[in-house]
């Protein structure tokens, strides 16, 4: 893909001083324009970068006038815009978003695994050595505090969210746990998702 991205200047402020004059014209009012760079992408401004610059023009020639001390006040005195900051703060929202729900999901997995009912479907996470695979339990049967559940008759060594076409719950055995043991995992990290009212095409219906 082709990216458009790169540095900028934005006149971020316009200031007007009628105590000022102008050397060329003698005239009394100039205006201080102060300036910002900022990081784009494709035109949108991420962040402002650098300090600010400024120029000064007389009112009436239109010259530009130079006058450090004037330029550094006026520069020390402009904030830039909130919307130089539009990507920090995309970024910022996305990030937050995705700390909530998590949250949400963590709390919606504490719900399920305290309540676990048939159907429900676990991704489990197992790391050995340095490789990491997946598995699927079904719920089956509860009863009282022990749940009865079914296995994925495969592993899968990348992550995946449904049951490959060939894949089954295999009920010739039972994996038995304890609400607690389940509680365990899932604060270990064991569980790493519950799905419950899922569709048909995650292959989690199928049980030979
Ligand atoms: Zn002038």
């Amino acid at each position: 893909m082709f990216i458009v991205y790169g540095r900028r200047t934005a006149r971020i402020k316009k200031y007007k001083n009628d105590t000022q004059s102008c050397p060329n014209c003698n005239f009394f009012g100039v205006n201080i324009k102060v300036y910002r760079d900022y990081y784009h992408l494709f035109f949108l401004p991420i962040i402002p970068v650098g300090i600010n610059t400024s120029k000064i023009y007389c009112n009436n020639c239109k010259r530009q006038i130079r006058s450090n001390s004037i330029e550094t006040e006026y520069e020390g005195k402009a904030r830039a815009p909130i919307y130089l900051y539009t990507g920090i703060l995309l970024i910022l929202s996305l990030i937050l978003f995705a700390i909530l729900n998590n949250l949400e999901n963590q709390k919606e997995n504490i719900k399920f695994v305290e309540n676990p009912i048939e159907g429900d479907v676990y991704r489990i996470v197992k790391k050995e050595g340095n490789s990491t695979f997946y598995y699927f339990l079904r719920i089956n049967e509860v009863s009282d505090d022990t749940v009865y559940s079914y296995h994925s008759s495969l592993m899968y060594n990348q992550f995946t969210d449904k049951l490959s076409d060939n894949d089954f719950f295999d009920q010739s055995e039972y994996f038995i746990f304890t609400k607690a043991d389940l509680k365990e995992m899932l604060d270990k990290g064991e569980i790493q998702s519950i799905k419950r009212n899922y569709k048909e095409n995650t292959g989690f219906n199928r049980v030979k």
